[in-house]
């Protein structure tokens, strides 16, 4: 057992790392946040959420302020990336808050950063070191001590490893090596609304997908700006290539979509691209004074649009366990770990099945498209309910 008044150490400050502060902070437990980059924000493009985390933000006390700064799309259709058709059109605003009695909200990334940030200064109980990347930790029995990389070291009660699908603590952890790379690509563009060309759905989350490749798009900021998600399939995946080559490979990869997708895609910022990645569900996130979470956990493709969600309900889920706990750290991480995973897993394996379904190959298309035309709106709901309706939250400590 260890004592409460020690900070616990948390390595990352994305999206997950501040909500497991936050939800920590709140409840009057100490909290050290440690990131690698001289400031903590969010990159400047969306981010879609599920109804299922506002039952989070709900705890948080962010709800009202998430929805003030969000967009609530219409409706989320699936184009096919050739002809241009809908394949699928489920309404979702208001939708969705009747099914699940929360909403699905558009965001940008940099406002939920701020939400959060702005929330967290408000807690007296929360600190944070920036420009410091955590290079390793000691499990010293009674409590940890994190090694970063200009040399400083840090005492806390117990640590959690929120740095992401690369994470440093994970790797020290478990040692089970690099992420899962799939082989294609994402390009991250945002651009002033009135840029977008004529024929596209500006009310919409839409995805236009094709054998290889697939765009996103949806709009930012009340309607003022654009966001356009472009991914697709490389051999260059692993490699930085100069902006010309990323120019010839997004051209002949988009060579036979539709007229109106490939002004989208015309549009593609080059500075910047992201290879793909997940990791294979392992069982353990946890050894003695130390658990991961968030991406360092369970890091998913981005098919589901729950990455991120799933990175705020480990915040809450892991804060409630530490309270319960009174300072048995490892029972409470056994138990976060029995929570999360399964849930977490699901996400993982569906994320990947929707990745195939998405990009139906050959002559899968027709009998793909036709299987998905044909669902009801309450059949799709109907098999996302596991997710949408929410995730439990443990009231007891049973792990010893
Ligand atoms: C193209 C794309 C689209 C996506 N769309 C969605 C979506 O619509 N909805 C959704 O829910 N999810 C989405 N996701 C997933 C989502 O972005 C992630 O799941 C989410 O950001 C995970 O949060 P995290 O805090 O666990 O990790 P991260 O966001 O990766 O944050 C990790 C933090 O740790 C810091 N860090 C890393 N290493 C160290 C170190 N050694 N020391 C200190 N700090 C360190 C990093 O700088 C960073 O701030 C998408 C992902 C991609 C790639």
């Amino acid at each position: 057992m260890g004592t409460i008044s020690q900070p616990i150490l948390i390595a990352g400050g994305g999206i997950g790392g501040l909500s497991a502060a936050l939800a920590l902070g709140r409840k009057g437990i100490p909290v050290h946040v440690i990131e690698q980059a001289r400031e903590i924000g969010g990159i400047g493009y969306g981010i879609q959420l599920g109804p299922n985390v506002f039952h989070m933000f709900d705890r948080l006390g962010l709800s009202d302020i998430v929805k003030r700064e969000a967009d609530f799309p219409q409706a989320a259709v699936w184009v096919d990336a050739f002809s241009g058709e809908e394949v699928t059109r489920v309404d979702t605003t208001p939708e969705i808050l009747k099914r699940f009695g929360q909403p699905y909200i558009i965001i940008h990334r940099g406002d939920l950063h701020n939400i959060l940030m702005d929330a967290c200064r408000k807690v007296s109980g929360i600190s944070f070191s920036t420009g410091s990347a955590v290079t390793g930790f000691e499990d010293r029995g009674s409590h940890v001590v994190v090694n970063t990389a200009d040399g400083n070291h840090f005492d806390g009660a117990a640590l959690i490893g929120a740095d992401g699908i690369r994470s440093r603590v994970r790797a020290q952890m478990f040692g089970d090596g690099d992420p899962n790379y799939i082989g294609w690509v994402a390009h991250r563009t945002t651009i002033p609304i009135e840029q977008v060309p004529n024929g596209v759905d500006k009310r919409v989350v839409a995805l236009w997908g094709g054998e290889g490749f697939h765009i996103v798009h949806y709009p930012l900021r009340h309607g003022k700006l654009f966001n356009i998600v472009t991914v697709f399939r490389t051999p260059t995946y692993a490699q930085k290539v100069d902006v010309e080559t990323y120019r010839d490979e997004i051209q002949k990869t988009y060579a036979r979509a539709h007229p109106v997708m490939k002004q989208l895609i015309d549009m593609t910022a080059l500075d910047w691209r992201g290879a793909v990645a997940d990791r294979e569900p392992i069982r353990h996130w946890t050894r003695g004074r130390a658990v991961l979470l968030g991406d360092a956990a369970h890091s998913t493709l981005q098919a589901l649009a729950q990455g991120a969600c799933m990175a705020i309900e480990d915040g809450v889920v892991l804060a409630e366990l530490i309270e319960l706990s009174r300072g048995n750290y490892e029972a409470a991480f056994r138990q976060f770990q029995a929570e999360r995973a399964v849930r977490t897993a699901r996400v993982i394996f569906e994320s990947r099945y929707l990745w195939t379904v998405l990009h139906p190959e050959g002559e899968t298309r027709g009998p793909v498209h036709r299987r998905f035309r044909a669902m009801s709106r309450d059949e799709v709901w109907d098999s996302l309910a596991w997710l949408y309706d929410g995730a439990r939250v443990p009231t007891a400590l049973t792990a010893k």
